[in-house]
């Protein structure tokens, strides 16, 4: 079915996971994580490697279940709607919930004009070649790239740098409008300039899109985020929420011991 593009802005949604349980065939490696991410705000996921916040990511947006052998428990609330109830299409969660990972991935050989659009067949949106215009200038300038590439937007998106690149990423979100945007590590792979240009635009967004960030870097976390969430797997446990909260109050007055010494570089 083809659908219009709606040219409104939204807003964000509130993504709401309860009680979250992961298994990759009987090895369990999420353990009834509950957490909310509220509209308009930005949520922080720190931890230590494999304690299971990549996986809990590919569960918000239903990738979890293309890996083989995973399973998983509990619901994923979309504005208070299962994702995972039967019935609901896949490819319009897909649509709402979009995804950046931590290597850049633009198709390397298509123009920066086609990638921000690429999203739009796989969701069966059409467009007017004047409405697909006006749509890449506003993502590419939500995502803060369209000074840099306004007269090369022929150009292949391999020729970008690693930071633009991942704008364009960015970008390419954007365009099928998305209600919440997933970011797995997303300038792990980038300079620290590039670092500061992706931040800027996850402050931008942060008031239209629900965004979630895994970062290992406490700083970003502490720049970017409101709330934050941090995960564990300890001797072998399945990763689970040591702590949530208010990202100032989980950095500067953590409850839990443990938070205070990852917050602060100690493990
Ligand atoms: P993080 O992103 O916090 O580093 P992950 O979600 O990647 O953690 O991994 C959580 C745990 O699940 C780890 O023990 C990891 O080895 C395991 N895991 C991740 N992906 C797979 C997979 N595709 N198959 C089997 N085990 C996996
Ligand atoms: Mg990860």
């Amino acid at each position: 079915m083809q659908t219009e593009v709606d040219l409104e802005l939204t807003l964000g949604a509130t993504l709401a996971a309860v009680d979250v349980s992961a298994w990759f065939g009987q090895r369990k490696v999420l353990d009834r994580v509950s957490l909310t991410m509220g509209a308009g705000e930005v949520t922080a996921l720190i931890g230590p490697s494999g304690c299971g916040k990549s996986t809990f990511l590919r569960i918000l947006n239903r990738m979890h279940e293309l890996v083989p052998a995973a399973s998983l428990a509990g619901s994923v609330l979309l504005d208070g709607q299962d994702i995972y109830e039967p019935g609901r299409r896949i490819t319009e969660t897909r649509r709402r919930i979009g995804m950046v990972f931590q290597k850049p991935n633009p198709f390397p050989a298509m123009s920066i004009a086609d990638n921000v659009t690429a999203g739009l067949k796989l969701t069966g949106t059409s467009v007017s070649r004047a409405e697909r215009e006006s749509l890449v200038e506003e993502c590419l300038t939500r995502a803060g790239l369209w000074k840099e590439v306004r007269d090369r937007l022929r150009q292949p998106g391999g020729a970008l740098s690693g930071g633009q690149q991942q704008r364009l990423c960015i970008a390419r979100s954007l365009a099928v409008r998305p209600d919440v945007l997933l970011m797995d590590e997303p300038c792990s792979a980038l300079d620290p300039t590039s670092t500061r240009r992706v931040e800027e635009t996850i402050a931008d967004l942060r008031t239209e899109v629900t965004i979630v960030i895994v970062t290992h870097n406490m700083q970003q976390a502490a720049r970017v985020s409101q709330h934050c969430a941090f995960f564990l797997a300890e001797d072998g446990t399945p990763g689970h929420i040591v702590e949530q909260g208010r990202t100032s109050t989980v950095f500067s007055d953590p409850v839990d011991p443990r938070t205070a010494d990852y917050v602060n570089g100690r493990f």
